[in-house]
């Protein structure tokens, strides 16, 4: 998958602080904040807040701190939003066939109501 990035993304615009966003979480390299249409009763973005398009993108090239960060800032949401007794669900669209909307790497965290076995 290629890699350019689009520094007039939504997400872009939300990190240089162009746009609002109802955060739930800002770490060193991380931001969480709710989405802006839920698809649940609980719907936080977890985002790192450097210029990556993907997972793939994230893992080739962010740095380790910038990977450690981020992964504990998802698991930090849930325990944040209280989901460890009932569960959630983690999702990260890529790409076309991922029908990703916004091409800045992103984990929905959905959670608050029993899930049905598929989003889409
Ligand atoms: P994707 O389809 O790329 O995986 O998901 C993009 C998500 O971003 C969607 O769930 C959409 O509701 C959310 N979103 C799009 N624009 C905004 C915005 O301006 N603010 C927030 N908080 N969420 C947004």
């Amino acid at each position: 998958m290629a890699h350019s990035y689009d520094d007039q993304n939504i997400f872009a615009k939300i990190l240089r602080g162009d746009i609002p966003n109802d955060t739930v979480l800002e770490t060193e390299h991380t931001l969480a904040f709710r989405d802006i249409q839920p698809q649940a009763p609980l719907h936080v973005l977890v985002i790192p807040k450097g210029p990556y398009v993907c997972f793939d993108h994230f893992a080739q090239e962010a740095s380790d701190a910038e990977i450690v960060d981020y992964v504990r800032a998802v698991g930090e949401v849930c325990r944040m939003e209280g989901l460890e007794e009932d569960g959630w669900r983690l999702i990260s669209n890529a790409g076309a066939h991922g029908v990703q909307e916004v091409p800045h790497l992103h984990v929905h965290v959905l959670a608050g109501r029993r899930l049905g076995r598929m989003l889409q």
